[in-house]
């Protein structure tokens, strides 16, 4: 399979690119297409690395418009996990294929899931064409008594994932958070980390609540207690952190484990905090960018929530300069972090890319960077391409329409709006 791009800007000079069995074989001003290539007209549009959703739970895509701006724990308990125990395989698939279409129109080509159903979501995402991560949520109540059953469960589900994925949906394990998962069944999930050498994602410290039940639970704080069942290294993913002081912080960055933020979510779940950016750049912790799951976002565009991101950490900082458009789009991509993997266009990397529409009033004047995050949204987005496939291209997903069709059907059969 191979594709050629030609035309398009990169860094201000006009390039060609090559993508030969998903990878960037060539990548210049020289390179021109081959015989054999599938050639794109990259006229007017600039080359951007494709931007990774470095927490979500895509299929919640069903839930989007139903039981909004109610309380965390009224919304969750009375409206959606009422429903999601009658949530099947299907439901999730073109929930998760309905969320795949939206990140591949605003130009997510990775996305790190935890929802029910894992297996199908790993299905949906084959089908689809972009990458994930996928894992099922592991939750036992805080009950040992509950916890071999639910570390079976877990195992179980990462068979399954293994069948149902291929090259492009990868396994992972996710106890939900600290609160909903027991000491054992923590301490299960990292030594089974270890052995297959898979990732771990897991909320923490969303809110202040956690923070003080910890300490009087376990004597510490979130990320202390995490390292203590050894849960905090270089293969999971922390989402949230919203309550991490700078002690914890520092053990972060020493672990290595990656925080992913969620602004836009926390925003609208009204957790009372904002991630501590500045600290967590000061101390060397590795960072990502996610909008969390459609029900609490609710929108899926990662470049939008970039621009949400960099304006609540300026007014935090009462500081413009806190962080720049250029830095923001590193961890949107994923290039601030080694777990999460972006590594820019380069020869030799995956061949996930975008192209953007240059000649588009948000992008025609001034600074790319600045464009892209202040001026734009994923609308901006033209074509999209994973691995070396062409997702969309003028703005069109093939299959769309059925998605959505097929969406509102699973909607419709759980009692959801817009079904
Ligand atoms: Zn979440």
């Amino acid at each position: 399979m191979k594709l050629a791009v030609i035309g398009a800007r990169l860094d201000g000079e006009r390039v060609g690119l090559r993508a030969v069995d998903g990878v960037i074989a060539a990548l210049g001003p020289e390179v021109e297409p081959a015989a054999g290539d599938r050639t794109i007209d990259g006229a007017g549009m600039v080359l951007v690395p494709g931007l990774v959703n470095a927490h979500t739970h895509a299929a919640m895509t069903l839930f989007r418009g139903y039981a909004d701006d109610l309380p965390l724990m009224e919304w969750l308990t009375k409206h959606i996990w009422p429903v999601e125990k009658r949530m099947d395989d299907e439901d999730v698939y073109w929930g998760t294929r309905l969320a795949c279409v939206e990140m591949i129109r605003t130009g997510s080509t990775c996305f790190w899931d935890m929802y029910w159903h894992a297996h199908a979501t790993a299905r949906a995402v084959e089908d689809a064409g972009v990458r994930a991560v996928t894992a099922a949520p592991l939750i036992d109540d805080c009950d040992e008594a509950k916890s071999a059953r639910a570390c079976d469960d877990a195992d179980r589900s990462l068979g399954r994932i293994r069948e149902a994925g291929g090259e492009l949906a990868r396994p992972g394990l996710a106890p939900h958070a600290i609160y909903s998962v027991s000491e054992r069944s923590l301490r299960w999930v990292a030594q089974r980390s270890a052995e297959l050498e898979i990732p771990v994602q897991i909320h923490v410290s969303e809110t202040e609540d956690e923070v003080t039940n910890a300490v009087a639970q376990f004597g510490v704080r979130p990320a202390h207690y995490l390292d203590r069942v050894g849960l905090l290294g270089p293969r999971t993913v922390l989402a949230h952190g919203c309550w991490f002081d700078r002690d914890e912080l520092n053990l972060v960055a020493d672990r290595g484990a990656t925080v992913v933020t969620n602004p836009v979510a926390n925003l609208k779940l009204a957790v009372g905090r904002v991630f501590p950016y500045a600290d967590a750049r000061a101390a060397g912790v590795e960072l990502g960018l996610g909008t969390d799951g459609p029900g609490s976002n609710n929108s899926l565009d990662l470049l939008s929530d970039a621009k949400a991101f960099a304006l609540l950490q300026k007014n935090e900082a009462r500081d413009p300069a806190a962080v720049t458009a250029a830095e923001t789009l590193a961890i949107a991509t994923g290039q601030q972090s080694g777990l999460l993997g972006g590594r820019g266009l380069a020869v030799g990397v995956p061949a996930d890319f975008l192209l953007v529409r240059a000649d588009a009033p948000e992008l025609s004047l001034g600074e790319l960077d600045a464009g892209l995050v202040y001026a734009a949204s994923g609308s901006i987005v033209d074509t999209t391409v994973v691995a070396g496939r062409v997702l969309m291209t003028g703005g069109v997903v093939a299959g769309a329409d059925e998605v959505v069709a097929r969406a509102r059907e699973r909607a419709a059969r759980l009692g959801l709006a817009g079904g």
